[in-house]
C-alpha cells in the first residue's frame, strides 16, 4: 500500500536524504503529501516539480512572493509563514518526518503528533525543549515515535521494550567530532570551516558545530532520557571515532547489544520510513575487515564542557534544557557568523543558563507550549546580550 508522507524540513540534510529514499522506492511506495522549508526557495521548487506534493509551506515570509512567482501555474497549495508549516503538519498523512532544525520544529512536530500517526523524529529539540510535554502528547494521541538520530535509532532497534527492568544502561556513542584530539590551546583558534568539516557524518551546519562542541551528544542524552524514560545514571556516553557502533544497550545479565552500520543517515531514515518492515537503502555495505579497528574512549569533560551542562540541565529539569537549547542556537549562529570564537560558545551557554535559571523555577517540567516558547524567546534575548558583552 502506498504510504502518504510529509517532510517537515525537506530542504535540509535529513529532508534531502529522506527524499532520496522516497525517489528510489518509487511512486507505488510513497505519496508525498506536504513539504516545508524555511527560506530555500530553489530546492523547494525543484522538490515540488519532482514529488508533486499537495501542499508546501515556507516559514520565511520575506521569500513568499518569490516562491509563488516560481510556481505560478503549478497545481500545488502554497502556505507562507511559521503557521503554514504547522498547517502542513496537520494535513493527514501516514508518516511525518520531523526534520526541521532547532526549537522552530516543536510546534509543527506537535501538530503532526496530534494526528496519532508514525513520526520519524530527527528534530531532537522537541525532546530537549519540551520533553515531558512532547511525550505526554505522543501518549495522549497514540502517535508512534520512530527515532531517526542514529544513536536512538540503534537503541530502538536493540531494545527489548517489553522488558524494561532487564535494561541496565544505555551507552550512546559519539564520534567526538572534528576536534576530539585537539588540546584546549588548539581549540582557542579553530575556525568555523574547521568545525563544519565533520570527519565522518555529513550534516546541516548547526548539528555539525554542536558535534564539534559535543553539545549534540548532550542533547542526545536529554533526548534518550525522555524518549526511553531512563534516569541520568542509566545513560552513558563513550567516544567512538569510527561511528560504526551507533549505540548499545546493556542488560542486567551482562549482555551488551549494539547496532552497527556504515555512517550514513539513510540507514536510520529507511528504518523509520518503513517500520515495522525494512526497505532497501543504497548504502555502502559494512566491511569490518576494512574498518579493521573499533576504538572507544571516555569523553573529556574539561575540553568539552557542553556535555556537563547538558547533563546538569537534564537533572535540573524545569526550563533548564529549553534554556540550554536556546542559548546554544544563538551561540552557534554567532559562531557561524564569526561574531564569537569556538570556546565562547560554551561561555555564552553557561552565562545564559546562570542568568535565566534564577528567573525560572525548576520545580516542574513545562507542560504548556506557550510557556516553552516564551522562555525560549527570553533565553535567546539573554544569550544575545551575553554575546554583546563579550
Ligand atoms: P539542516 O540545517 O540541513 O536542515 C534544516 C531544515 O529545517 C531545512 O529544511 C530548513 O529550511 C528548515 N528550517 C530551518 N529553520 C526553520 C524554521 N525557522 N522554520 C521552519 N523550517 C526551518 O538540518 P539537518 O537536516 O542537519 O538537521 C535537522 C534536524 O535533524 C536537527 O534537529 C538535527 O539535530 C537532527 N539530526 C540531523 C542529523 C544529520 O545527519 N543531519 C542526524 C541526526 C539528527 P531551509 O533549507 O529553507 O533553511
Amino acid at each position: 500500500m502506498t504510504k502518504k508522507i510529509t517532510i517537515l524540513g525537506s530542504t535540509g540534510s535529513i529532508g534531502q536524504s529522506t527524499l532520496d529514499l522516497v525517489r528510489r522506492a518509487g511512486a507505488d511506495a510513497f505519496e508525498v503529501i506536504a513539504l516545508t522549508a524555511n527560506s530555500n526557495v530553489d530546492d523547494l521548487v525543484t522538490q515540488t516539480h519532482e514529488f508533486r506534493p499537495r501542499f508546501i509551506a515556507l516559514a520565511d515570509v520575506t521569500r513568499g512572493d518569490a516562491l509563488r512567482a516560481r510556481l505560478s501555474g503549478v497545481d500545488v497549495q502554497i502556505g507562507i509563514g511559521p503557521e503554514a508549516v504547522v498547517e502542513a503538519a496537520r494535513i493527514r498523512s501516514d508518516f511525518t518526518m520531523a526534520a526541521i532544525v532547532g526549537a522552530a520544529g516543536l510546534p509543527p512536530t506537535l501538530a503532526a503528533v496530534e494526528q496519532g500517526i508514525h513520526i520519524g523524529l530527527a528534530n531532537k529539540e522537541c525532546l530537549v525543549c519540551a520533553g515531558e510535554l512532547f511525550m505526554h502528547s505522543v501518549r495522549r494521541h497514540g502517535a508512534m515515535l520512530l527515532p531517526v538520530d542514529s544513536e536512538h535509532n540503534a537503541i530502538f532497534q536493540v531494545l527489548e521494550r517489553n522488558k524494561p527492568k532487564a535494561v541496565k544502561r544505555f551507552i550512546l556513542t559519539a564520534s567526538g567530532g572534528p576536534f576530539w584530539q585537539k588540546s584546549l590551546a588548539d581549540l582557542r583558534s579553530v575556525s568555523c570551516t574547521d568545525a563544519l568539516n565533520h570527519p565522518v557524518w555529513s550534516m546541516g551546519a548547526r548539528i555539525s558545530v554542536d558535534s564539534a562542541t559535543l553539545m549534540n551528544k548532550g542533547f542526545e542524552l536529554i533526548e534518550a532520557h525522555y524518549l526511553f524514560d531512563r534516569a541520568s545514571e542509566e545513560i552513558d556516553i563513550i567516544v567512538h571515532p569510527q561511528s560504526i557502533v551507533h549505540s548499545m544497550v546493556e542488560y542486567i545479565d551482562g549482555s551488551v547489544l549494539a547496532q552497527m552500520g556504515t555512517p550514513d543517515m539513510r540507514i536510520p531514515i529507511a528504518y523509520a520510513l518503513c517500520w515495522p518492515e525494512r526497505m532497501e537503502a543504497p548504502v555502502q555495505q559494512l566491511n569490518l575487515a576494512e574498518v579493521s579497528q573499533l576504538t572507544f574512549f571516555e569523553p573529556d569533560l574539561a575540553r568539552f564542557p557542553a556535555l556537563k551542562h547538558a547533563r546538569t540541565a537534564m537533572e535540573t529539569g524545569g526550563f533548564a534544557p529549553n534554556i540550554l537549547n536556546a542559548a546554544d542556537e544563538v551561540a552557534v549562529t554567532a559562531f557561524i557568523g564569526e561574531s564569537i570564537k569556538f570556546l565562547q560558545i560554551e561561555e555564552v551557554i553557561s552565562r545564559t543558563l546562570e542568568i535565566c535559571m534564577s528567573q525560572f523555577p525548576a520545580d516542574h517540567d513545562p507542560m504548556v507550549l506557550a510557556d516553552v516558547i516564551a522562555v525560549d524567546e527570553q533565553a535567546r534575548q539573554t544569550a544575545g546580550k551575553v554575546i554583546a558583552s563579550l
